[in-house]
């Protein structure tokens, strides 16, 4: 039978032990900080931002908004990021994206001071996670790995197919699943006999931006899949990348959309910003 791979309890397991870690550095004089800076007003990413906040909220971590108009020159953020940088009682940085056209994102995420990349797209930390060393992991693919161990399923020695090799999602998925010990393969979207590739997974990772795109022609029976996809279909309903009624029907375990990967982001987001604070009070 296919077992939900439950993202909403596992994340507000994993908040719940955070807030008790947050009130115990309060009260040994510790207040974990998180700046969060928005250009502009896309829809989309205001209520990304607002999921934030709800988060720092519940978990005891301050945050300070920084909601900056559309035209805000690349110049004047650099400045703010800086000064943010120089703060000792700023934690955590982030730059919500995507930023206007007139922005340059790599010289934005790179001019984060990298012991407050809590996103962890900084160039030193995706360089620390592939050679192994200490540095901060991004979110979606470190909260699938919880998925993955806090659902009991063993990754040692298993075959892996990622779908999707961007530097957010697959890129660091192969390189968490490598250190995890799987044997992993990242395909893309000039991988030859996707299917047949796809299918050779016990775990199979799914990030392509392709509403349904992955039916059970790609999913080896008793496979664990996992969705990273976010989309609206013609119903206006949530979906993934992986066509969830048709997959569940061969696979051991699934994740569902909403409630898989999309809550573990945010979770792995405050798990990232709470270490920050613990690393500096080192
Ligand atoms: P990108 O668009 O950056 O990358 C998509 C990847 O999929 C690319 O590597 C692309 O290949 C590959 N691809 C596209 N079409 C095909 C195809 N037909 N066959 C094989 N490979 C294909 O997407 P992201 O990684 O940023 O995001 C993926 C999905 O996950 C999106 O729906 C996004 O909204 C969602 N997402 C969800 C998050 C969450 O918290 N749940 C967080 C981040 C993303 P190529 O490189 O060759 O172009």
């Amino acid at each position: 039978m296919t077992q939900i791979i439950d993202g909403k309890s596992i994340s507000a397991q994993i908040k719940d032990e955070l807030k008790t870690k947050v009130a115990a550095m309060k009260a040994g004089g510790k207040q974990v900080t998180l700046a969060v800076i928005q250009v502009g007003n896309d829809p989309a990413s205001s209520v990304y931002v607002g999921n934030k906040k709800k988060a720092c909220e519940y978990i005891g971590i301050k945050s300070l908004a920084y909601e900056l108009p559309e035209e805000t020159s690349e110049k004047e953020l650099l400045s703010l990021i800086d000064e943010l940088n120089k703060k000792a009682d700023v934690n955590g940085i982030l730059v919500q994206l995507p930023l206007p056209e007139h922005i340059d994102e790599d010289k934005v995420i790179s001019a984060i001071s990298p012991k407050k990349d809590v996103d962890g797209f900084h160039p030193q930390s995706v360089g620390a996670l592939c050679i192994g060393q200490p540095g901060f992991v991004s979110c979606t693919p470190a909260g699938i790995i919880q998925l993955l161990k806090r659902s009991g399923i063993e990754i040692a020695g298993k075959e892996c197919v990622i779908i999707g090799r961007s530097n957010i999602v697959g890129k660091p998925m192969a390189i968490l699943m490598l250190r995890e010990n799987a044997t992993v393969t990242v395909t893309h979207s000039r991988t030859k006999d996707l299917k047949e590739v796809a299918k050779r997974a016990d775990i199979l990772i799914v990030a392509i931006g392709k509403p349904k795109m992955i039916t059970k022609e790609y999913v080896k029976e008793g496979a664990v899949v996992i969705d990273v996809g976010i989309h609206r279909d013609e119903n206006n309903k949530l979906c993934g990348d992986v066509d969830y009624e048709d997959v569940a029907a061969v696979c051991s375990w699934v994740t569902p959309v909403p409630g898989g990967v999309g809550p573990m982001t945010i979770a792995m987001l405050m798990n990232n910003c709470v270490e920050s604070a613990e690393l500096e009070a080192k």
